[in-house]
């Protein structure tokens, strides 16, 4: 399997308590999360007194049927999960909510995100006899949970969190509380909303809009929310938090309706464009973005330069990613396949194309190839994040330097690579520059600068290095 992006997103979780409709518009919801995440699909639900669960794989409706849905119907609350495999292989038994059944009770686990000591902990779990049923690093906290000696779930659930390392939100589902949690550091985005009087949680406020709940406000880092008949209780885990969302949130991955801090993505990206537009000092006919994630950026680029913003590229939405083999030319023909220009728009044309990010370089190349021969006279790009030179290990799939071209290449090099005119990212200082404009309280930026906010544990195992040192 084989991404021609390179980039792909991580997860979506959703949760609501005590709603009379709590799987339906689980099921609602997870479908406006269904851009983070197509390989797998999963609700569980409580009756009061066990929790029930449907999953499959693929997109939501070939992962639940109709009939796996009815079934789940009455049940007050729920969890659910859209998955991307980013740890753990793709394959039903790692899709989310995992459903422990246990005598303790019955216990539901949504995550987004990565542990970056699952592997660490699992080992030393599994040394003392536990048997994973999973190769994700989700289930760590599971075990963890169930191990722990005290009769309060929540002491139980803190101790947990502050064993466990990474990028996370967490949805726990129990017959009696719901209870969602983030990591110290804020990674990925959690929302907390109400409809009808239900609290609901969700990866992005789009969720929130889509069953038409009110969208509350962000969970912090390091929070604790537990939701159960008595109404919500709000606490944390951790004595030191810091806010790192995602920068990658922003610039690509999340939906742009969606909102952070209550202010849209969309705003967010357009801002991005604009501080591009600062940036590149070059003159054009036209000026166009590479659909869908780009067309804000472009925007935005456009009303701080002046130069006319056009759409001379077309994205073709039925392209699927899962059938593309890991071979340069066919890559190359998928891309074609995803983005065609329009000659009339760019023919004899100065075109500034604005990207939100350059992976390995293949789309980049192709884009600007087929720009050319839809008769543009100049080629210039502008990319609105900087660039991409460190793997992420918080719950985005690029996991080595080798799949980074920015990693191994100055941007003189991949500007005669790409065989572009002009190159220009957008700079760090920019970026974040950016980001305060929108309230944000400070950005993981680890991809662009190696600067790594929370530690990465598992890729400091001797036996890591020494396949690293090997070259496996
Ligand atoms: S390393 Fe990059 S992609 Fe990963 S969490 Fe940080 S900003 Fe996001």
């Amino acid at each position: 399997m084989y991404d021609i992006r390179g980039l792909n997103e991580e997860c979506g979780v959703f949760g609501i308590w005590n709603h009379p409709n709590a799987a339906e518009l689980t099921y609602m919801a997870l479908h406006s999360l269904q851009h983070r995440g197509q390989e797998g699909a999963g609700i569980v639900c409580s009756n009061g007194e066990n929790l029930f669960g449907a999953r499959g794989m693929g997109l939501l409706p070939d992962a639940i049927s109709q009939v796996q849905l009815d079934s789940l119907r009455g049940y007050r609350s729920a969890i659910g999960h859209v998955r991307y495999a980013t740890t753990g292989a793709s394959e039903l038994s790692n899709v989310q909510p995992f459903l422990f059944k246990h005598s303790k009770g019955d216990l539901g686990l949504a995550h987004n995100g990565n542990l970056t000591n699952a592997r660490q902990i699992r080992h030393a779990l599994e040394e003392e006899g536990a048997i994973f049923q999973t190769s994700s690093d989700s289930e760590v906290l599971g075990h963890l949970l169930f191990k722990a000696k005290s009769p309060s779930f929540k002491s139980n659930l803190k101790a947990a969190l502050n064993q466990i390392k990474g990028a996370f939100a967490y949805l726990v589902l129990q017959k009696d509380s719901l209870t969602a949690t983030l990591d110290s550091h804020g990674v990925r985005p959690l929302m907390l909303g109400k409809v009808d009087g239900a609290y609901c949680v969700a990866s992005e406020s789009c969720a929130l809009m889509a069953i038409g709940a009110e969208y509350i406000r962000d969970v912090e880092p390091g929070e604790i929310l537990t939701f159960n008949d008595a109404g919500m209780e709000e606490d944390n885990y951790a004595l030191e938090t810091k806010h790192r969302m995602c920068s990658m949130e922003y610039v690509y991955f999340a939906r742009p309706d969606s909102e952070f801090r209550h202010h849209s993505i969309y705003n967010v990206r357009k801002a991005l464009g604009e501080q591009l537009a600062k940036e590149m000092n070059i003159d054009a006919d036209i000026v166009i973005g590479v659909p869908d994630s780009s067309l804000q950026a472009a925007k935005g680029f456009s009303s701080y330069s002046g130069i006319p913003n056009e759409q001379g590229l077309l994205k073709n939405r039925y392209v699927g990613r899962t059938f593309i083999t890991p071979d340069q030319k066919m890559r190359e023909r998928a891309v074609r396949m995803k983005h065609a220009p329009i000659r009339d728009v760019v023919e004899g044309k100065r075109v500034i194309v604005i990207d939100d990010s350059i992976v390995r370089g293949t789309t980049s190349k192709y884009i600007v190839k087929a720009l050319r021969s839809a008769g543009a006279k100049e080629v210039h790009m502008g990319i609105s994040s900087p660039p991409l030179k460190h793997p992420c290990y918080y719950g985005i799939d690029v996991s080595t330097h080798a799949e980074l071209i920015a990693a191994y290449q100055t941007v003189e090099e991949i500007r005669q690579e790409i065989e572009v005119d002009s190159l220009t990212y957008l700079s760090v200082e920019g970026m974040h520059g950016v980001y305060k404009q929108f309230e944000s309280k400070g950005e993981c930026d680890a991809c662009f600068t190696g600067n790594y906010p929370i530690e990465i544990v598992d890729h400091l195992l001797p036996e890591e290095k020494e396949k690293k040192t090997k070259g496996v």
